[in-house]
């Protein structure tokens, strides 16, 4: 009884256009191709999309990271980690007390959301447009300081570095400091184990 009722059912239905099942594949044959050439072309992002993040300098190339872990500890993806270490007359590498001495950013864990550039006091973090996160090991997806350091623009001095000449942390802050001052010379970086003792120092 059921087998026949449901036969009954089928020849109440309406027969269909065989031909209709293509209306969507003809209407979009006719529409502009949406094909994107990457990655030979790319697509400029939004100007403010958020993308990996940058370790800012000072106009005279020191570091505006002072090691605070405000940044770590506002990320809720736990994706973070800092070390915070002291700087001395002999090796400078902010112009206070502290600097962040180890730095990296878990891309494994990262959701790109930006908590952590709001909670930076000193604006040494923000993010940049690349986009182009993907790698073979996990562990080329966890950036270190130097990855995410910004790269040296004109007069800048790669730290560490004294500090400018007759100026206080604060001056760096209201932007008195606008460029190395002359004679600014590279400190050997002993406590990052850079140059073994007795090599010279890199101008
Ligand atoms: S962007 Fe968000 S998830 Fe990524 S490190 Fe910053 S706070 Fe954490
Ligand atoms: S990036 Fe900013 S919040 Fe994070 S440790 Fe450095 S100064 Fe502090």
């Amino acid at each position: 009884m059921p087998a026949e009722s449901s036969r009954g059912d089928a020849a109440k239905l309406p027969r269909k256009n065989p031909v209709a099942g293509f209306g969507v594949t003809f209407k979009d044959v006719f529409k502009k191709r949406l094909t994107e050439q990457y990655p030979e072309y790319k697509k400029p992002t939004a100007p403010r999309f958020h993308g990996r993040h940058q370790l800012n300098r000072h106009p005279d190339g020191l570091e505006k990271c002072i090691g605070c872990e405000l940044c770590a500890w506002a990320c809720p993806a736990d994706a973070i980690y800092v070390e915070g270490a002291d700087n001395t007359e002999e090796e400078r590498y902010s112009p206070g007390e502290r600097y962040g001495r180890v730095y990296q950013i878990n891309y494994l864990r990262c959701i790109l959301c930006g908590l952590c550039v709001e909670a930076c006091p000193t604006r040494a973090l923000t993010m940049t447009n690349e986009y182009e996160l993907a790698d073979r090991s996990r562990e080329s997806l966890i950036y270190t300081k130097e990855e995410l350091l910004a790269g040296l623009e004109d007069g800048m001095v790669d730290t560490p570095h004294a500090i400018h000449p007759g100026m206080t942390e604060q001056d760096y802050y209201r932007g008195l400091v606008t460029e190395a001052a002359p004679g600014t010379e590279r400190q050997p970086a002993l406590s990052k184990g850079e140059r073994p003792a007795g090599e010279g120092v890199e101008a």
